[in-house]
């Protein structure tokens, strides 16, 4: 009976997934150095509202206010636990086959390395989505000895518009971890892709992992090798977009293999050049920055908005989500900003970026999303004691 039940509730969260909001789009600011600090942001996260205002002109017609589909408030639900409660459902559901893309958007400084890695005392995204994700694995295995699970892991970035494999000197004869696989623990993606042209890509390394420890420690080793260049704004200011893969393919019982991907992305800083104000190497960079964020925002744009056609093409950036993520896949966008007033025009124009994406139903799909996620929590408890009834 338990098992039936099972059968029948795992059916419904599926269906539900693939249901679900496909684009969403969050906002973070940073905590200001010190309590004193002026803040140029008032935060309403009830409402999942952000008001600007412009610190060079009095009263309340400079004010400006946005609504996101959650807004962090650093005071109260920002941390990095409720960022990451915040995707939860979605990396769950890599495990059936759907694909989840996280985005961190925002100036220089703004933490968005902060949202993805964080540090040893605050784990970001990454660490608390691969912890989940293989625990994950490890309840589908005992749940089901004969299921066959794989994961495998992948960093590349785009750099003046290259993409650069940052695992490529990964042995790939050399069988990796205790369960190590006869024919290697890594193995390349099909080949060189030739696509119409110049729009090649050229082939990556899938390093696959047994655990959360190892899937992160190679994220952490491809992300340090990015081209990082110091500019006015920050000492580690990255130049580069890294994207951070985790593939997994599940097969069980007659059904045929189904792969979920969970990428994530720490794209460049969004800041408009004139600020770094540097030589023209930098510039050159900036130029290719702009390009793919704007890229980058018309396909999210076309996603949302449930567009037909999506203009993949444009940049190596989405070129290369084109190939990593299948139709079925979340986009989750999270746009950081800054709360010091000399980053008004920074923090503005980033937020105007982001409402670029309130397609019509944009409202409606927020509430949808958030519906259908309470629905999927009550379904993931249930399944829950499903699965502990079974193995009693
Ligand atoms: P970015 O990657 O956007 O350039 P970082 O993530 O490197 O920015 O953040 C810049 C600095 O601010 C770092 O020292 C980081 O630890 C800190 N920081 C950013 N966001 C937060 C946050 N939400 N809470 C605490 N510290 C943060
Ligand atoms: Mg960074």
């Amino acid at each position: 009976v338990w098992r039936d039940a099972y059968k029948s509730l795992l059916q419904q969260l599926t269906d539900l997934e693939k249901e679900a909001a496909c684009v969403q789009v969050f906002c973070r600011t940073r905590p200001p150095a010190d309590e004193a600090a002026s803040s140029i942001c008032e935060i309403t996260s009830q409402s999942n509202q952000i008001a600007i205002l412009d610190p060079g002109r009095r009263g309340t017609s400079s004010r400006r206010t946005y609504s996101f589909d959650r807004v962090f408030d650093p005071s109260a639900s920002g941390s990095q636990e409720d960022v990451f409660g915040s995707v939860r459902t979605a990396c769950g559901a890599v495990l059936r086959g759907r694909s989840l893309c996280v985005f961190a958007y925002g100036m220089t400084g703004a933490g968005k390395t902060h949202t993805m890695t964080g540090t040893s005392e605050e784990p970001g995204l990454t660490p608390r989505a691969l912890d989940f994700i293989f625990q994950e694995i490890d309840a589908a295995r005992r749940r089901s000895p004969d299921i066959k699970i794989r994961a495998s892991v992948s960093v590349l970035e785009v750099y003046c518009e290259q993409i650069r494999n940052l695992l490529d000197d990964i042995p790939t004869t050399e069988a990796r971890g205790p369960h190590g696989t006869a024919d290697g623990g890594a193995s390349s993606s099909s080949g060189l892709r030739n696509r119409t042209q110049n729009t090649t890509i050229p082939e990556w390394t899938e390093v696959e992992v047994q655990d959360a420890k190892e899937a992160l420690q190679l994220m952490q080793k491809g992300s340090s090798r990015r081209a990082v260049e110091a500019t006015l704004c920050n000492a580690n200011s990255s130049r580069s977009h890294c994207l951070s893969c985790l593939t997994v393919t599940v097969e069980e019982g007659s059904e045929g293999p189904k792969t979920g991907r969970l990428a994530l992305v720490d794209l460049a800083g969004s800041e408009r050049m004139y600020k770094s104000g540097v030589d023209g190497r930098a510039l050159k960079e900036g130029a290719y920055i702009n390009r793919s964020i704007s890229a980058l925002g018309d396909v999210i744009e076309a996603v949302a908005s449930k567009q037909p056609h999506v203009p993949f093409r444009n940049s190596k950036l989405t070129l290369l989500l084109q190939d990593l993520l299948t139709h079925s896949a979340r986009l989750v966008m999270i746009v950081h900003v800054s709360t010091r007033p000399e980053d008004y025009h920074e923090t503005l124009h980033s937020l105007q970026w982001a409402s670029r994406f309130k397609g019509a139903d944009f409202g409606a799909v927020g509430v949808r999303a958030r519906r259908d996620e309470a629905e999927i929590t009550k379904l993931r408890a249930a399944l829950a004691k499903a699965n502990e009834e079974i193995q009693t």
